[in-house]
């Protein structure tokens, strides 16, 4: 007989570090594999995305973003107090925003 597994993410806090893209996401997983503390999780359906069970946990390394073959399928979501950017004087170019 199969088992069945369940899976709740943590409620208390709902935090999004990363935001998935539905639509351009294929599914692959490669995220759930780089993750180094494992914030996702598989979803059920396959080519589905990923599923963000732990969010709390996540450090905002960046892995799962570097990792990911489809572009923009997955972006961080720095929370607000971290949102500093800095423009290159010479450039005007932007980072971190
Ligand atoms: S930023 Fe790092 S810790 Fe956070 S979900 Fe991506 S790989 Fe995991
Ligand atoms: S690595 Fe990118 S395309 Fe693959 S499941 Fe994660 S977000 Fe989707």
């Amino acid at each position: 007989m199969p088992e069945t597994v369940y899976a709740v993410p943590n409620i208390p806090t709902p935090n999004r570090p990363v935001i998935i893209d539905a639509i351009i996401c294929t599914g692959c997983n490669d995220c759930v594999e780089v993750c180094p503390i494992d914030v996702f999780i598989p979803a059920a359906e396959r080519g589905e995305p990923p599923i963000l069970l732990h969010p709390e946990e996540c450090w905002y390394c960046g892995c799962c973003v570097n990792h990911c073959p489809t572009g923009g399928a997955i972006k961080i979501n720095w929370p607000i107090q971290q949102r500093g950017y800095w423009q290159r004087a010479s450039t005007g170019q932007n980072f971190r925003v």
